[in-house]
């Protein structure tokens, strides 16, 4: 007889109230919908959009011809807002060269003006680079104390209105408002049972993005034109910031973890902080902020953001390739080299696939290194293949849809696979062929 305590007892009333092992992220939080537009293009931030990607170009924005570049190569690769530097006087007077050049490729992502210092005056003085822009980043940190602070604010606010453009109001942990942070401390003294300071400071940085948001409101910038983020350089403080922000204020939110570093740890601690937040369904638009390696490529920090999202299953953007990592029966590399070269031919086809073959991007391809889990794994992507391992015949198997459907041997099974997968893609992703239309003379 089945005590209350059994556990199929337990799994079987469970299956009836409720699907069991619910898996997958919590619902996205409301919030407004900010715009940010660039030619009919339009991006959508929070207000139920997907999470949108970001990246940031490292060009001298004074160098038109390199930033252009960079911005589409980054734009390519998938970000679909791009920020650049407007940091002097000849950045500011060359946005507008960016934009043009951008226009004329057909790259119409989005661009946003960084600034510190003197926004409030490039802005000004150069409105053909206001209004190239999409949206402007101010950092309420950067500007000055006192009142000329809130002037320059006021000013770039006023820009903003008058060329109809959003704001991120970015609070950065290294250039936090001291004035605020000066009164918070103070005020913390007074405390029966003061804070720790670094926990003030935590306060301080979501005290800061929202006094700010409200004071842009009170200038007369519409509440759905402000987008929020709290900037930190640890992964617990970005995300005990971003909980506490994001039940303070229904603005839409950008997530990044400032100066995340380079290489497997920017990666890593960038994921570990925005996948425990985006998965509690907080952020609405990313930025992994990765240092490059000399002569690296920039557009490697789109590619990880997508991957963030694509693994927490908030979004897809380019087929999965599940590989096995290898083992002791794996006597060659030819699978890594396998998994490999399909991963970065599936990539490589995205720009063209997108548009071509809609629904793509959810395509699973499956490559293992033998029998053990090759074919389970294989069946289950939509085409998979399961290498032979050490020992095994040297003959690899190729299942789609789940049957096995033929075998590949000899020197190219990589290109025979490829072109396997590229026949896959057309007939499941393609326009059904439409019937050819036959006239009969009488
Ligand atoms: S599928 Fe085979 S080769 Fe790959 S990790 Fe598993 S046992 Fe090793």
């Amino acid at each position: 007889m089945q005590t209350p305590h059994d556990p199929l007892t337990t799994g079987t009333a469970q299956t009836a109230a409720a699907a069991p092992f619910p898996a997958g992220p919590a619902p996205r939080r409301a919030t407004r919908q900010v715009h940010i537009r660039w030619d009919g293009n339009v991006v959508a931030v929070g207000g139920g959009a997907p999470v949108v990607v970001q990246s940031m170009t490292n060009t001298d924005t004074a160098d038109a011809i390199a930033t252009a570049i960079q911005v589409k190569a980054l734009a390519l690769a998938g970000s679909e807002v791009v920020r650049i530097t407007v940091n002097t006087a000849e950045a500011a007077k060359e946005v507008p060269a960016i934009r043009e050049q951008l226009d004329r490729m057909g790259i119409y992502v989005p661009l946003v003006g960084d600034f510190h210092y003197n926004g409030h005056k490039l802005l000004t003085q150069y409105p053909d680079c206001a209004q190239a822009l999409s949206k402007y980043r101010i950092n309420p940190g950067n500007m000055g104390t006192g009142k000329r602070r809130d002037d320059n604010f006021a000013q770039m606010i006023d820009v903003a209105n008058r060329h109809d453009k959003p704001v991120r109001i970015g609070v950065n942990w290294g250039s936090l408002d001291q004035d605020l942070l000066a009164r918070m401390m103070d005020d913390n003294g007074r405390r029966a049972v003061p804070w720790e300071a670094s926990a003030v400071m935590r306060d301080c940085l979501v005290v800061s993005a929202i006094e700010n948001a409200q004071r842009a409101e009170s200038l007369g910038m519409p509440s759905d034109r402000i987008i929020l983020s709290c900037k930190v350089s640890n992964a617990q403080d970005l995300i005990a910031v971003y909980r506490d922000l994001s039940g303070r204020c229904d603005y839409p939110l950008h997530l990044g973890l400032t100066e995340a570093g380079m290489g497997s740890k920017g990666i890593v601690a960038s994921t570990a902080a925005m996948g425990i937040l985006l998965q509690q369904g907080i952020g609405d638009t990313i930025r992994v902020s990765l240092t490059p390696e000399p002569n690296g490529d920039r557009s490697t920090e789109v590619v990880v953001a997508q991957e963030i999202l694509q693994s927490l299953g908030l979004r897809a953007f380019a087929p999965v390739v599940v590989a096995c990592p290898g083992c002791g029966r794996t006597s060659s590399t030819v699978f890594q080299e396998l998994a490999a070269s399909i991963q970065g031919y599936l990539r490589a086809q995205m720009p063209v696939w997108r548009s071509q073959y809609p629904g793509v991007e959810s395509l699973h391809v499956a490559v293992m290194g033998c029998v053990v889990n090759g074919p389970g794994e294989s069946k289950f992507a939509d085409i998979g293949i399961s290498l032979p391992g050490s020992g095994e015949q040297p003959i690899a198997p190729v299942y789609i849809d789940g049957e096995r459907s033929l075998t590949l041997k000899g020197d190219h099974i990589a290109e025979e696979f490829q072109a396997l997968v590229e026949d896959y893609v057309s007939r499941r992703y393609g326009a059904p062929a439409t019937a050819a239309t036959t006239t009969t003379d009488a």
